[in-house]
């Protein structure tokens, strides 16, 4: 959970947020050569450029998860991204190993629609009505503590790069799953799996219970009704829009959109997933993406040397708030912090939380091997 307390005491000075970027730059450029190989900075693939640029590894989550048990020698992992995969990545380091958030506003809008007391709810009266036949799935955008109540339930994390896969164990073991807290990941990934959406109730976590169609004992996938604000701005009328405008174009989007698009689109998968399908386009092809705007940008501009034309699904759509925090005025200021011997901003998640949180996580590694 984004920890207030901390934010509220945090405001960087000053000077950092009137420094001009060059100067900025050139902090980052001498703290983190002074670091070097005890420091290891990871960034994820909605970060702007100008942070993406100092990142040893740029990824999306699960990318992101598999690679810092490559960084052993390091101290200190500052974590370009959001609290949550901050959480993901303390959990996942060596004991002596810091991670650090630069901005500790920097939260996820998804993962604080579960919070585990809504969980706990929840599952006492889904334990009521389906008998211990339900296995609870958090998707990877969730708080540890959540993950840590999912992995007392013998539950998994899931990524939406290894959805398919970890949804499918998750069926070996219940006959149904409450999915949270995206829902329209939950229903796509289910809908891929050959689960009808009449099988697939919803759960209000604000008003305490569970829309379904018909059947109470058919359902199968029991939806967390949360969902992320960036991809929830893709609508069916941007698709016929794009295709209007440009008839030979191809549609590709994120799972966390609604079904209804990605229905509509030509294909749709993780963030790694829609990297790789621009990169395979041919010159002269033209793309229409549905998902965060800094990395659509960056395509953008990497794919135009190529010349493969590369639009946003939706050219008004917000980018991702929190994800924007993390800037350079922050970076350095965690850095210098660092170099000086005072450490900011350190995300720990409690020894008991891990415990449990990463049963989940490690399920999930194991399966996306
Ligand atoms: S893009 Fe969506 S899911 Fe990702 S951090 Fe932002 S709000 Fe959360």
């Amino acid at each position: 959970m984004l920890d207030l307390k901390a934010f509220e005491k945090q405001v960087i000075p000053v000077m950092y947020d009137k420094a001009d970027t060059a100067d900025l730059k050139e902090i980052i450029r001498r703290q983190k050569k002074k670091l070097g190989e005890k420091l290891v900075l990871l960034a994820h693939h909605y970060q702007k450029d100008d942070i993406v640029e100092w990142a040893d590894e740029v990824g999306d989550s699960l990318e992101l998860a598999k690679k810092i048990s490559k960084y052993k020698q390091a101290e200190t992992i500052i974590f370009c991204g959001v609290h949550f995969m901050a959480e993901t990545a303390d959990m996942l380091a060596g004991k002596t190993q810091k991670v650090l958030l630069p901005d500790m506003s920097a939260g996820c809008s998804m993962a604080d629609m579960a919070s585990v007391a809504q969980l706990q709810v929840a599952w006492k009266k889904l334990e009521a009505l389906f008998d211990g036949t339900t296995l609870p799935v958090t998707y990877i955008n969730s708080t540890a503590e959540v993950k840590a109540f999912v992995g007392k339930h013998g539950g998994v994390t899931v990524t939406s790069g290894n959805a398919k896969e970890v949804v499918s164990w998750a069926f070996t073991k219940k006959r149904r799953i409450l999915f949270l807290p995206d829902q329209h990941l939950g229903r796509n990934t289910a809908y891929l799996l050959g689960i009808p959406l009449k099988q697939m109730a919803m759960w209000h976590p604000a008003t305490k219970d569970l829309s379904y169609e018909e059947n109470l004992q058919d359902i199968r996938v029991i939806l967390w009704e949360g969902f992320c604000s960036v991809h929830q701005q893709f609508t069916p009328l941007q698709v016929e829009r794009m295709r209007k405008l440009f008839p030979d174009i191809k549609v590709i989007v994120h799972p966390e959109c609604r079904r209804d698009v990605v229905d509509l689109a030509d294909d749709f998968g993780s963030t790694a997933k829609l990297i790789k399908l621009a990169y395979k386009a041919k010159s002269g092809e033209r793309l229409a993406i549905g998902t965060d705007n800094n990395l659509v940008e960056r395509l953008q501009k990497e794919m135009a040397k190529k010349e493969v034309f590369i639009h946003f699904l939706n050219p008004m759509a917000c980018a991702c708030l929190t994800m924007n925090r993390i800037d350079l005025a922050h970076l350095a200021w965690i850095l210098d912090e660092l170099v000086a011997g005072r450490v900011q901003n350190q995300i720990t998640v409690l020894d008991e939380t891990t415990k449990w949180a990463k049963l989940t996580l490690d399920k999930m590694l194991e399966l996306t091997k």
